[in-house]
């Protein structure tokens, strides 16, 4: 029968990308739990609200709203944040940037979880994040843990940016990548961890196709 697969992991490991194909190739839905964590940061800095003050945070959560829609044109599914496509927008710099100092954020991270728990009720789900072996499913049949080195994830992640139009040094994205993994590992609440059930797939000597069958050979066993 369908199980429920929790992919978490540093990042900029390719998680992302890895639990799409991993969906598809099963006929499972993908859910990204990082783009939730994202466009609630756009949301934040767009309304001037801080991640520290407590007043922020409950004028944040009170019209914040996430879903995904597909998009016909490429067959993914886009992030929606309260009614605007902000698919490109939340890839930004400026989102990679912010997005941890919100994630620490108790009240934000209970809030995104129960809507995880809701979006993945049904069995037959692939969802990647930090949280998600520990915290959002961890009954989860299957869950991995992707690692690669510093220097192979950022340059997929310059080039991924490339591709999207914007232009960043690889020493940008490193600090980038290794701050998120500093804040994210350190936190109070839920912090990145592998946990004990969880398969380690280190992926910085794998290609994408061999990431992919990896995991599905994990998911048929
Ligand atoms: O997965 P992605 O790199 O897009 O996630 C962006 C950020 O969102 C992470 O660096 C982390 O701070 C936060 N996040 C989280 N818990 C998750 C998913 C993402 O804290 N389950």
């Amino acid at each position: 029968g369908k199980i429920v697969i929790a992919i978490d992991g540093y990042s900029g490991c390719g998680k992302s990308s890895t639990a799409k194909a991993v969906a598809k190739e099963l006929g499972y839905t993908y859910i990204d739990s990082g783009a939730m964590y994202r466009a609630a940061t756009l949301h934040f800095l767009n309304n001037y609200l801080t991640a520290t003050n407590p007043k922020d945070i409950q004028k944040g959560l009170k019209d914040l709203e996430i879903s995904f829609q597909l998009n016909p044109d490429t067959g993914q599914q886009d992030t929606y944040l309260n009614g605007l496509n902000v698919e490109q927008e939340i890839r930004s710099m400026r989102v990679s940037e912010r997005v941890s100092d919100f994630a620490k954020v108790k009240e934000i991270r209970e809030e995104l979880v129960a809507q995880q728990q809701r979006l993945g009720k049904e069995k037959g789900v692939v969802m990647d994040g930090r949280d998600i072996g520990s915290v959002v499913f961890p009954d989860a049949e299957l869950k991995v843990f992707m690692t690669a080195d510093l220097d192979t994830r950022a340059f997929r992640r310059q080039k991924e940016l490339f591709e999207r139009g914007e232009i960043v040094d690889l020493e940008d994205i490193k600090a980038n990548l290794g701050e998120r993994d500093r804040i994210d590992s350190s936190r109070k609440e839920s912090p990145l961890l592998k946990v004990e059930d969880a398969v380690e797939v280190d992926t910085s000597n794998l290609s994408f196709a061999e990431q992919v069958a990896q995991i599905v050979g994990l998911a048929k066993q």
